[in-house]
C-alpha cells in the first residue's frame, strides 16, 4: 500500500548520552565485533507497529496522546549479546515500572488496533551492535547512564540508499 508506512514507538537518547554510550563502545569492543549502530539512531523501542497506513497511525497517534502517567528515569547499567539475533544491546537491571507500564500500554494499543505483536515479552534495550557472528565479551559491570525519560515518540524507519533511517513523527510529553 503506497500510504503505508514502516513505524514504531521508541524513547529517544539524549544526544550527549548518545555520545558517551559510542565512546564506551569504541573503548571495549573490537571494530570486528559487529556492525555499530550510529550515535543517532541509538533507541528504546517500546512498540514495533510494523507496514501502518495513514489512517491506522492517525488512530494510534491519537491513543498514543490518551496515555497518561509520571515520566522515570532508566539506568543504562546492563549489557550482553542476544546469539540467535546477532545482536550486543545495553539495558536496565531493574526495568522501571513506568517503562513497562508505558511498553504495555503502547503493545496492547497495537494489538488492538491489528500490528502484530510478538508473544515474548518486553525486553527494554538499546541495540548497540549488529551482525555480531561470534561471541563477544561483555564489559564487566560498573558502567552506567542515568536518563531521565519524560517523553516518547512515533518513528518511521525508512531503507534507503544502503541505509536504515529513522524520522520521528510525534512526540508526547509523560505527564499524570
Ligand atoms: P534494519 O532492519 O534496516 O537493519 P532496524 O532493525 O533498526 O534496521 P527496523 O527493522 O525498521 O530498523 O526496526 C525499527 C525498530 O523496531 C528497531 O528498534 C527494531 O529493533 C524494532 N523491530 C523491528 N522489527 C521488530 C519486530 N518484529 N518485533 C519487535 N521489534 C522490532
Ligand atoms: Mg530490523
Amino acid at each position: 500500500m503506497s500510504d503505508s508506512r514502516r513505524l514504531f514507538f521508541a524513547l529517544e537518547i539524549p544526544g550527549e548520552t548518545q555520545q558517551q554510550i559510542i565512546q564506551w563502545r569504541a573503548d571495549h569492543f573490537p571494530a570486528e565485533a559487529g556492525r555499530p549502530i550510529a550515535a543517532a539512531n541509538l533507541h528504546l523501542t517500546l512498540a514495533f507497529l510494523g507496514e501502518v497506513s495513514a489512517d491506522k497511525q492517525r488512530a494510534l497517534a491519537a491513543m498514543a496522546g490518551r496515555i497518561r502517567q509520571p515520566g522515570f528515569t532508566l539506568n543504562l547499567d546492563d549489557a550482553g549479546q542476544w546469539l540467535r539475533s546477532q545482536v550486543v544491546w545495553l539495558g536496565t537491571r531493574q526495568p522501571p515500572r513506568g517503562l513497562l507500564q508505558l511498553a504495555n500500554m503502547l503493545r496492547s494499543q497495537a494489538a488492538r488496533s491489528g500490528c502484530y505483536q510478538s508473544p515474548q515479552p518486553f525486553h527494554p534495550h538499546i541495540t548497540l551492535l549488529r551482525n555480531t557472528a561470534h561471541a563477544v565479551p561483555i564489559p564487566p559491570p560498573g558502567f552506567g547512564w542515568k536518563v531521565p525519560v519524560t517523553e516518547f515518540a512515533l518513528y518511521a524507519s525508512e531503507f534507503t540508499r544502503g541505509r536504515t533511517r529513522y524520522t520521528q513523527l510525534e512526540r508526547w510529553t509523560l505527564t499524570e
